[in-house]
């Protein structure tokens, strides 16, 4: 990220509008005449060979021949010339480019696109866009786009790939009184995207939470590593998430990837915070940029009435922070300040008789206690209260409790009097929403923010090079036999490499072969035939179990050879394997595909219909920490089958983490060669004693 230059780019002292036009309708009005009504104070220059005034500014035939420095050229003109126009920024010295012009990789136009990246790149400039609305800042007073006016002002900063919806958003702020300081629409991204922007926002002192409309990304490794770093709160909304699972879904664990889960897990993995839909990135993008996080669980709640007392109660479940009792001194000052009837347990129910002075009071003495670590603060709109005057009270406490690391969310239900009383709350930095069971969701965003923040600097990756050579080296010689999969003994190899419990296997060509190595190995046996055209060996009748005598092996290896000439008659069959017959365990299934966003993608989950009908899956984004593989095995819905049920002993969960870790490092580190891989069945055994990968795939990367 070149921070001067996005400086000058979204911050400019001076813009030029490249393709401003005079005519009120079009594009190039538009952009001028924003910035002119938005207050800016900086230069501008709009660029038109044709005229010499527009909305009573002096315009320039060419970019050259301003005889000024220019920081930021808003660039309107058709795709077909964008590449003259860029070259000219270039020598004019410009160095931040937003190109609000469309027609190139969103139609097909990729190369358009790329000529002007290499103009750019070429003369140290850096693009935002094409294909977007522009870039606003209200500390800047500054309106680069043709989106109808700066928004309502505030802490937060968006990012948004649909300009349309930057377009929508821009007046909502106005209703939903959610402040922004900046929007910004970066459309097909083609260099500065979500990353690049989570950096600079990090330095800017007008943004304290960076909110983004996610459609798809490009670098999801790079989003990853940007946010970990950032400093500020981070909510993302991921919308079109089936179309894009499609590009995965060419084998059977790619299937069960679906981009959806992976994003969820890379945005966890990353402490980003996810909406669930547009209301809530509202919501919660006005929350944590106007509070601190919620450092620990206990959650109060102040109300005046049971019924919204409960629904936020039930949403504190819902979302994370369940309540639990205040404690005997907290209850004691509380019900000084109501009746006998009220309830000072948790929440706290101070009645229809609590007025502003209540409020006042017990809103200061809740907020400042030390058990306290967040507070909701309800109020039912009542004949005897005022609304504005219940507002006042409860920013009057929190103001004079002093505590700036502590936080609060409010809900107000009532007509226009609560409403306007919100507003007011907002505008004072205190969150407040027309329903409990939100204000308590926003709430629950803040103790999410902090733990995510625990959370995402947990991983920790080393390459172990022997391991990889080792691997590397197995791979090379299917290469070499022009093959893009491994035979299952290959597989076992490479993830023998990285310390996974394979059973033990060798080829046999021969029946006689197959007697002497089954021997060799001990009854009973599983023989499978090894054939790189037959991966899912089952279905080719290759697959004999529970082999207990020299006859059962005769018997099998000569089915399995027939069964895999009759399932496919050319295919290239390099023997019959001779394993070891693992005990029976319980299955789980290891996976991983490599997604076209953030790479070498990790599943797991448990083995049959676990998997293939009710898609208990869990994703993360290697590397994955050992940490991070416990989480994986306590997050399916499976979960209580490995803990034991009906009577059974634990699953050894330690180990399974464990090998979760290292199929996670193998993937990580074979990420150019692996296309995709799974174990399964991996049978688990009781605590203490381990597990067996009884089935290995990996299919190669083409070359
Ligand atoms: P496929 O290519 O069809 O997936 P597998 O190697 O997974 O073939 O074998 C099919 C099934 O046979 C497995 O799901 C498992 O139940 C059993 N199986 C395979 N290998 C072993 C083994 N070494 N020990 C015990 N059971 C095995
Ligand atoms: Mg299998």
């Amino acid at each position: 990220m070149d921070k001067q230059v996005l400086d000058k780019m979204l911050r400019p002292k001076s813009v030029a509008i490249i393709g401003a036009s005079a005519t009120p309708g079009k594009i190039g009005y538009t952009v001028v005449d924003n910035i002119i009504k938005g207050g800016y104070t900086g230069k501008i220059y709009p660029i038109n060979p044709t005229c010499t005034e527009i909305l009573g500014l002096k315009t320039y035939p060419e970019i050259e021949q301003v005889p000024d420095e220019i920081d930021s050229a808003i660039i309107t003109v058709p795709a077909k010339v964008m590449a003259e126009v860029v070259e000219e920024c270039g020598r004019k010295g410009v160095k931040g480019l937003i190109v609000i012009t469309s027609g190139f990789s969103e139609v097909g136009r990729k190369d358009l696109e790329d000529q002007m990246l290499e103009i750019a790149a070429r003369y140290g400039m850096r693009i935002l866009g094409p294909n977007i609305v522009g870039s606003l800042s209200n500390s800047d007073k500054f309106n680069g786009s043709f989106a109808p006016g700066l928004p309502f002002p505030g802490k937060a900063s968006l990012v948004t790939q649909s300009g349309a919806l930057l377009i929508a958003l821009d007046m909502a702020t106005y209703t939903r009184r959610v402040g922004f300081d900046k929007l910004i629409s970066i459309g097909n991204m083609a260099d500065v995207d979500f990353a690049d922007l989570i950096e600079w926002f990090d330095e800017d002192e007008n943004t304290t939470c960076v909110s983004l409309y996610i459609e798809g990304m490009k670098n999801g490794r790079k989003f990853i590593d940007a946010a970990r770093k950032s400093s500020k709160p981070i909510v993302a909304l991921k919308s079109g998430v089936s179309a894009h699972g499609a590009a995965a879904a060419a084998s059977h664990t790619g299937s069960l990837a679906g981009a959806a889960k992976i994003y969820t897990s890379a945005f966890k993995q990353a402490g980003v915070i996810q909406a669930t839909d547009l209301n809530d990135l509202f919501n919660r993008t006005l929350t944590l940029s106007q509070q601190p996080p919620m450092k620990g669980d206990n959650l109060l709640i102040l109300s005046n009435g049971g019924g919204v007392g409960v629904l936020a109660t039930d949403a504190a479940e819902k979302y994370g922070i369940p309540l639990k009792f205040a404690p005997a001194d907290v209850q004691e000052e509380l019900k000084k300040h109501m009746p006998d009837f009220g309830s000072a347990k948790n929440p706290v129910d101070l009645t229809g008789m609590a007025g502003n002075d209540w409020y006042y009071q017990t809103t200061k003495f809740s907020f400042s206690h030390k058990w306290t670590d967040g507070l909701v603060v309800l109020y039912c709109e009542t004949a005897m209260t005022n609304p504005q005057e219940i507002a006042e009270s409860i920013k009057k406490a929190v103001d004079e409790s002093g505590l700036k690391d502590k936080p609060i969310t409010v809900s107000f239900v009532g007509g226009e009097k609560s409403d306007k009383a919100m507003g007011w709350l907002v505008e004072n930095g205190i969150p407040a929403f027309g329903a409990p069971d939100i204000a308590v969701n926003a709430m629950a965003s803040l103790r999410d923010y902090a733990r995510l923040q625990e959370y995402k600097n947990s991983d920790h990756f080393e390459t172990d090079e022997k391991a990889k050579q080792m691997a590397l080296d197995v791979i090379a010689k299917a290469r070499a036999d022009n093959r893009d999969s491994l035979t299952e003994i290959e597989a076992k190899e490479v993830f023998k490499a990285y310390g996974m419990p394979v059973t033990s296997i060798s080829l046999s060509k021969t029946e006689d072969e197959a007697v002497a190595l089954g021997k060799k190995i001990g009854f009973p046996l599983v023989l499978k035939i090894v054939s790189p055209d037959i991966l899912h060996k089952s279905d080719a009748g290759g697959v004999k179990v529970n082999i207990k005598d020299e006859a059962g092996i005769r018997e099998a290896f000569q089915t399995i050879l027939k069964n895999a000439k009759a399932y496919k008659a050319d295919a290239d069959i390099h023997g019959v394997a001779i394993q070891e017959m693992a005990p029976w365990g319980t299955e789980v299934i290891l996976g991983s595909v490599n997604d076209p966003a953030f790479g070498p993608t990790v599943m797991f989950g448990l083995g049959g219909i676990f998997v293939e009908v009710l898609k208990d899956v869990t994703f993360r984004v290697t590397p994955v920490s050992h940490a991070q593989a416990e989480e994986m095995i306590g997050e399916i819905k499976g979960a209580p089958i490995l803990a034991g049920v009906r009577g059974e002993k634990p699953r050894d969960k330690k180990e399974l983490a464990k090998a979760i870790y290292q199929y996670s490092c193998m993937i990580y580190d074979l990420q150019d060669e692996i296309k995709e891989s799974d174990a399964n069945p991996v049978l688990v055994y009781e605590e203490g004693t381990g597990l067996k990968v009884a089935d290995a795939r990996i299919i190669l990367k083409a070359k």
